[in-house]
């Protein structure tokens, strides 16, 4: 096939070689040589399928070792997430409830701190599992930022209410043991001196002359005096729209600014002012208003070790 061809020419009457032949053959050769080549490039991309190179084969390793990696944070910011749940549940439920704050809004909880932060994307993640981990690593940021503040916010009102509830009355001035008579008669009354149908503004406990008398919440002394019908008097202003005030005394031991503790002696049970006996008149008032006394009575002074 590969030999000369020759033809007979009738015209010159002499053979002539075929070149019409020769180009069929090179042609025959290129078809031959593309195949062949085709063949290799086909058999050479079927085995570089089969066995990748050294550097592929490593990145393939890395590649699915990252997966396997993001895989491993994603699960750990899944048990974080549970973690956090618990934290926003035991505040919602518990804390806030307790203090008297509203519970968080659950829609506000879901997008946290900073608004909506599911459309993030970590740009350039080739890897779902880099994208995925990084959404749920934002979301759980932001919903730790709103749950910090919430904290912020408790400690704040469990201060004040603590200071709160040290300071508005909440005993009795006298020691139960030293009283000798006690008149729970706050409201309509005849007057034991003026004789008439009047209000009492307070209640009177009865005791000896001397008996000690103590504030009934923490606070600041914002009256030490002799005041008219009083008597020697002493007023405690508590804070939070609370005052107390100890009538008939026999003798006061503070002064007009002293902060004072609950439970702390201010003086002694006496007759002064407008009383037929010795007592002490004691009246609360809350935002310049007579309250009875027998609510804000707890605890009595005995207790006291239970109260500070
Ligand atoms: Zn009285």
């Amino acid at each position: 096939m590969f030999g000369v061809y020759y033809t007979y020419n009738q015209d010159s009457c002499t053979y002539q070689p075929d070149f019409y032949s020769k180009r069929r053959a090179a042609g025959v050769i290129f078809l031959l040589v593309l195949i062949a080549m085709i063949s290799a490039t086909g058999t050479w991309l079927l085995l570089r399928g089969l066995y990748p190179t050294a550097d592929e084969a490593r990145l393939e390793s890395e590649n699915s070792n990252q997966r396997r990696i993001f895989s491993g944070i994603l699960e750990e910011l899944n048990r974080q997430e549970n973690a956090l749940k618990y934290l926003e549940s035991a505040d919602d439920q518990h804390y806030r409830v307790v203090l008297n704050l509203e519970p968080i809004d659950q829609e506000i909880r879901r997008l946290g701190v900073g608004g909506n932060t599911t459309t993030t994307n970590f740009s350039g993640a080739a890897i779902p599992e880099i994208n995925e981990a990084y959404k749920h690593f934002r979301h759980l940021k932001s919903r730790l930022g709103l749950e910090q503040q919430s904290y912020q916010e408790i400690i704040l009102k469990a201060a004040e209410t603590e200071t709160m509830l040290q300071s508005r009355p909440a005993m009795q001035p006298i020691e139960e043991r030293m009283l000798t008579q006690f008149h729970p008669a706050f409201g309509m009354r005849v007057h034991p001196v003026f004789g008439d149908y009047r209000f009492h503004h307070g209640l009177d406990l009865t005791a000896e002359s001397g008996t000690p008398v103590y504030a009934t919440g923490d606070g600041i002394i914002g009256t030490a005096d002799f005041r008219g019908g009083y008597g020697k008097a002493v007023f405690i202003d508590h804070g939070f729209g609370f005052e107390s005030r100890y009538a008939h005394l026999s003798k006061y031991i503070v002064s007009k600014g002293d902060h004072i503790k609950r439970g702390q002696l201010i003086g002694y049970v006496g007759n002064t002012g407008i009383s037929t006996a010795p007592h002490l008149h004691y009246e609360v008032l809350f935002h310049e208003k007579w309250v009875n006394p027998i609510h804000f009575m707890y605890r009595n002074i005995g207790q006291q070790a239970l109260i500070n």
